[in-house]
């Protein structure tokens, strides 16, 4: 069964090779399946195949507590685990060759694996990820199989020991349970670092296709997804909701003077300062070639407008890659305050139509849509009209 797992994460790990830790997770399992082969079937002499299957059974818990660390991207501190192991092996050796006791050698191999699987656990939980539910289950199950490893031997022992040869040994109670209990354990580890790889894909792919590649901001279709999220929280807290609309001036001139691929440095440049002005509490999504919506959460107009002419102020005076040193940006900026029962289509029109006045007043400056439904707010024409009539 370790084998099988082992070559299923070796497959997973060749179509994903930037994920070490798979790779680690099918090394820890071949390792586990050899140590379990050996345990039925003697290499050389009896007490060979004996340090040799524990030693590989040790170094499979081992993997398996490194691989699972860093999927939980939680910087592995392994040493305690080191120590456990090795503490366990050294006493394993030390009662086969200097006081040979089977009993006293079950239970140091069955406490240094309890005690890897405790470790793991206690070190998981300073990760920074959020648990969900199958994160949750991976740890239940690793206190569960390390709280086994230290009450099954000594039930075990209690019961019929102590063991003082291996005749017959694999009929024991001690033998049966620990291969019962290992067995299950290895199987539900297995499917649960599956399916919580799977999901982690799935996660990501979803992330790749709601962000836009040059700027890591969301695309239009994170901004859709985001704005439904905040519209319905503004909706349901009475909240106000402000969108801005920034569109940088004249950079077509930009790639005209220095190219197309200096264009691009600048526009990450431009996008990695906008992302740092707007921090995580706020959405910001490129929704054009150099055009950018933001959402503001619990921001009304005027504070719409304050918070776009500072973010302009800043972006006037950031330093920008691969141009000359005096060379500066403006962006020009549409500002329209949601209106409760507004579509997200309606209040982007709206932006985008004061950002069209802000444009034509000279560029460089903030404008602000009159409130839907006001009577000022008659547009002659949007943009969006023009580049409809521009295409025919
Ligand atoms: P203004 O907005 O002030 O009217 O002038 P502009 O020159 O910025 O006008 P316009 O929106 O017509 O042109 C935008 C230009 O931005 C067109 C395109 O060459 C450039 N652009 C859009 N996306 C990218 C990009 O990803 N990389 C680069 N290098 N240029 C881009
Ligand atoms: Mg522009
Ligand atoms: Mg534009």
């Amino acid at each position: 069964m370790s084998l099988i797992f082992s070559a299923s994460f070796f497959l997973l790990w060749r179509h994903q090779r930037d994920r070490r830790f798979i790779a680690v997770l099918s090394a820890a399992f071949l390792a586990i399946s050899i140590g379990f082969f050996l345990q039925y079937f003697t290499l050389i002499s009896l007490t060979f195949s004996k340090l040799v299957s524990n030693l590989l059974l040790l170094l499979g818990a081992v993997g398996l507590a490194a691989g699972t660390f860093s999927r939980f991207k939680c910087r592995p501190r392994l040493t305690l685990v080191y120590v456990a192991a090795l503490t366990g092996y050294v006493a394993f050796a030390w009662f086969i060759f200097i006081d040979p006791d089977i009993t006293t050698r079950i239970y140091a191999i069955n406490f240094a694996a309890g005690a890897i699987c405790l470790l793991i656990t206690a070190e998981l939980r300073r990760s920074p990820r959020t648990f969900h539910l199958i994160d949750k289950l991976l740890l239940g199950l690793l206190i569960v199989f390390g709280l086994g490893c230290f009450i099954r031997p000594i039930l075990a022992v209690m019961i019929e020991g102590p063991y003082t040869s291996y005749e017959r040994f694999h009929e024991t109670i001690y033998w049966t349970t620990m291969s019962v209990a290992t067995s299950l354990f290895l199987l539900l580890i297995a499917l649960l670092l599956v399916t919580a790889i799977a999901l982690d894909l799935m996660d990501q792919l979803k992330r790749e296709s709601l962000t836009d590649p040059l700027s890591g901001l969301f695309n239009r279709r994170g901004l859709e997804e985001g704005a439904e999220k905040m519209v319905r929280t503004a909706t349901l807290h009475k909240m106000p909701l402000t969108v801005v609309i920034c569109d940088i001036d004249h950079f077509k001139s930009i790639n005209d003077t220095y190219g197309h691929a200096c264009g691009d440095a600048v526009f990450a440049a431009f996008a990695h300062c906008l992302r740092d002005f707007i921090g995580p509490h706020h959405l910001c999504a490129r929704i054009g070639g150099e055009e950018f919506a933001i959402l503001l959460h619990g921001a009304n107009a005027a504070l719409g407008r304050l918070f776009a002419e500072s973010l302009r102020t800043t972006l006037s005076v950031m330093s920008l890659p691969c141009l000359p040193d005096e060379r500066r940006l403006s962006a020009s900026f549409g500002v329209a305050e949601w209106t409760s029962g507004e579509d997200l289509y309606s209040v982007l029109l709206r932006a985008d139509d004061a950002l069209y006045q802000a444009k034509n007043a000279g560029r460089d400056r903030v404008h602000v849509a009159r409130r839907e439904g006001s009577a000022q707010d008659a547009p002659s024409r949007s943009r969006l009209e023009d580049s409809a009539a521009a295409k025919g």
